[in-house]
């Protein structure tokens, strides 16, 4: 198929190199060309705007970062609506607002665009892998059009339900994601305390009932201290920010992660936006280390 991206950092890069290597042919739009080079070397082709990408292709993906960013891409001055044509179905992998999925979806429809939203989980890892979580929303039909892009960048593809529901799908995993980090951090900090070695630790839950994925890979993160992004603190807070918007307008509470939440805001105000989320496990360790002269 012809297939336009727009938004290539950690996701949308490698997740665009596997649409390539599938055999789809595909045009890129990047605000910052420069970024792009690689990608352009092995055959993608360069638009000057979302509008013009929109023209040439069949189904345009978006992976920028948040609500207004996707908003500027489909809708804005230069945006994708501007070379909408019928048959194109635009795909967001971003993760947004839901109720924006579905204010955005209406939209397009009208001009003759259908609207998919399809986040994801599976991190940087799924990205370059092509194994992907893929999340969606949207009209069943539409999917089927564009299944054989989604595959090029995920294993799992899920039809959750109407405009909005694969965001929905993904505030859902953030909840989990951003709660199991809290308590692996907890956990590692526990055994260092209890002078109990934590890559013992580790090995051993992961074969019991507290294995996942957030205890192998940020646990492993957690005890060599390594905490390159990977997924940025600061885009899970933006995810955050998206789950206690949507709980207080449906007026439930939400305490573990309404906590986890406050832990991912307390490392983006000290800094730390950049670093992977994981690192609530540092911000854990910097409150619990005890002051010198304390035994
Ligand atoms: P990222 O590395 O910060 O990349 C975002 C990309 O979008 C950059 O290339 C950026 O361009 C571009 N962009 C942002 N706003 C734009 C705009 N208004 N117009 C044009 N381009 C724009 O972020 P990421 O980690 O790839 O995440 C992308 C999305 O996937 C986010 O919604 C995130 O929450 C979600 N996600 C991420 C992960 C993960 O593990 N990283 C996992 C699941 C879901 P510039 O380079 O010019 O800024």
């Amino acid at each position: 198929m012809k297939v336009g991206y727009i938004g290539l950092g950690i996701m949308g890069r490698a997740c665009a190199a596997n649409v390539l290597r599938a055999g789809h042919t595909l045009f890129l739009y990047a605000r910052r060309p420069d970024t792009v080079s690689d990608l352009l070397a092995q055959g993608a082709q360069l638009c000057a705007s979302p509008a013009e990408l929109a023209a040439q292709v069949e189904v345009v993906v978006t992976n920028v970062s948040d609500t207004p960013d996707v908003e500027q891409v489909l809708l804005g001055e230069h945006g994708v609506i501007h070379g909408a044509h019928p048959g194109l179905v635009a795909v967001d992998m971003s993760t947004i607002k839901p109720l924006a999925a579905k204010a955005m979806a209406a939209q397009l429809a009208i001009a003759g665009v259908d609207f998919l939203d399809a986040p994801v989980s599976g991190g940087e890892v799924g990205a370059i892998n092509g194994t992907l979580t893929i999340m969606v929303g949207g009209k069943a039909e539409a999917l089927e059009r564009v299944r054989p892009v989604l595959q090029a960048m995920g294993k799992t593809i899920t039809h959750i339900g109407e405009s909005g529901a694969g965001q929905v799908a993904k505030a859902c995993n953030q909840i989990v994601v951003a709660v199991s980090i809290e308590a692996v951090a907890e956990a590692m900090k526990f055994a260092r305390a209890c002078e109990v070695d934590p890559a013992k630790v580790r090995e051993a839950l992961l074969g019991g009932f507290a294995g996942s994925r957030i205890l192998d890979v940020h646990g492993q993160r957690m005890i060599d201290d390594n905490f390159v992004p990977g997924f940025k603190a600061r885009l899970h807070q933006k995810d955050m920010g998206i789950v206690a918007e949507t709980a207080e307008a449906l007026g439930i509470h939400l305490e573990a992660a309404s906590h986890a939440a406050a832990l991912i805001d307390a490392l983006v105000a000290q800094g730390d936006g950049e670093l992977d989320s994981s690192a609530i496990a540092r911000l854990i360790a910097q409150r619990n280390t005890r002051p010198a002269g304390v035994a």
